[in-house]
């Protein structure tokens, strides 16, 4: 009896020719040619079904090799990719959604899909309402017209989690869909789809590219969830190119590893962090006094490079625009997931609809890349000493 191959060994194993080329050869393709009429009109028939190659846009060998292994790290039915992680959202919520119905959005939903809620949902006559983040109370906010719970977990910014399989059961009862975006854990550290979830929404941009040289967005679905965001995918023209899916595709060989380094990284940079007067508290759900710890310990398998940090309240804005200017090593810029540390400031205000229970005080995010820690926190220690009018009445 063969003991069933482990996620590592298999995720290198996914996607790749069965003999011949170690990788999948770039195919840039719009056109496919046929012998026949016949065998055209049977590969059109069949094309739903099956996975044939018949245009460029419906998908060539590149596309699903990585495809395949997307499947693989989500434990999914089928994947579809998109150009960009907010492309795949789009997608997602037009597929599955109708004019009159509602969706139930979490409240640390990725910042831009609430504008596309506002402009385009609305538009359309769909429905939607914010739910706490780690899903308290979510139940009493159902409607006989609800039919879709759109979570993301951990939480953009914040990292709440919903007790996903409890979703999932309220869900299913209430003949809903179940997405969630899973970019936090890209697969590797949490399968929505094993908990309980329908569709499961990757930047792949961020750590399955991971070399912040790619644009990509991927849902996985199980198969009652597939034939609808296959249909909706085409019906709006999404599609990527041959040299990106290779260039995530290629990332993702190294995921484990380097997302294994982002977390040992980010858990000492967490921890000298919390010794420091000028910071009040450090949200990640790996650390122990995180509200999501518990669910976190259950659900996931792992952390990674993000971290966001609460300053003393002793600290303004412009203290902390300060700090973020006085680094050295973190670029300040939008995105995350690459091998470079990066920073930005964090105004809930403007990314949150719901009261937050608990007082929060100015915010940074870090995301902890490769560099050597010790590094990291020098830059960090010089940035803040530099403040020092501020630190010294800490
Ligand atoms: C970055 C991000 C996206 C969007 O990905 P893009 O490829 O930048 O469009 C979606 N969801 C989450 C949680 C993200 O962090």
């Amino acid at each position: 009896m063969n003991k069933p191959l482990r996620p590592a060994t298999r995720l290198l194993r996914a996607g790749r020719p069965h003999q011949g080329w170690v990788n999948t050869p770039v195919t840039r393709a719009s056109t496919y040619v046929f012998d026949s009429v016949q065998a055209w009109r049977d590969t059109r028939a069949r094309r739903e079904e099956e996975r044939l190659p018949s245009y460029g846009a419906r998908g060539t060998d590149s596309t699903h090799a990585l495809e395949d292994a997307l499947v693989e790290l989500e434990a999914g039915h089928r994947a579809k990719l998109y150009p960009t992680g907010q492309a795949a959202i789009a997608t997602v919520l037009l597929a599955y959604l109708r004019t009159g119905d509602h969706v139930l959005v979490t409240d640390a939903v990725y910042e831009p899909v609430r504008r596309f809620c506002s402009e385009h949902l609305s538009r359309l006559g769909i429905d939607y309402t914010y739910y706490r983040p780690d899903g308290a109370g979510v139940a009493a906010l159902i409607r006989p017209n609800t039919r879709m719970i759109y979570a993301e977990s951990p939480g953009s910014l914040t990292y709440e989690m919903p007790d996903l399989p409890a979703l999932a059961e309220l869900a299913r009862r209430h003949d809903c869909w179940l997405a969630v975006d899973n970019t936090w854990a890209s697969g590797l550290l949490y399968n929505p789809l094993a908990l309980g979830a329908d569709i499961s929404i990757l930047a792949a941009t961020k750590y399955l590219g991971g070399h912040a040289d790619v644009m990509m967005g991927a849902a996985v679905t199980n198969a009652r969830a597939w034939r609808a965001l296959e249909r909706a995918t085409i019906d709006l023209g999404q599609t990527v190119g041959a040299d990106d899916a290779f260039l995530v595709l290629r990332g993702m060989r190294s995921l484990p590893l380097r997302m294994a380094q982002h977390a040992r990284s980010a858990l000492r940079v967490a921890d000298w962090l919390m010794g420091r007067p000028e910071v009040a508290r450090v949200l990640c759900p790996a650390l122990p006094g995180d509200p999501a710890h518990a669910i976190w310990k259950r659900d996931c398998r792992g952390a990674n490079g993000l971290l966001t940090v609460e300053f003393s309240d002793r600290l303004g804005e412009a203290d902390v625009e300060r700090l973020i200017d006085g680094l050295r090593l973190f670029g300040i810029g939008a995105s995350w997931g690459g091998f470079e540390s990066l920073v930005l400031p964090v105004r809930l205000d403007t990314c949150r609809s719901l009261p937050d229970a608990m007082r929060r005080g100015v915010m940074a995010r870090l995301h902890i890349g490769l560099e050597d820690p010790d590094d990291l926190i020098a830059d960090l220690e010089q940035a803040l000493t530099a403040l020092s009018p501020v630190s010294r009445s800490l």
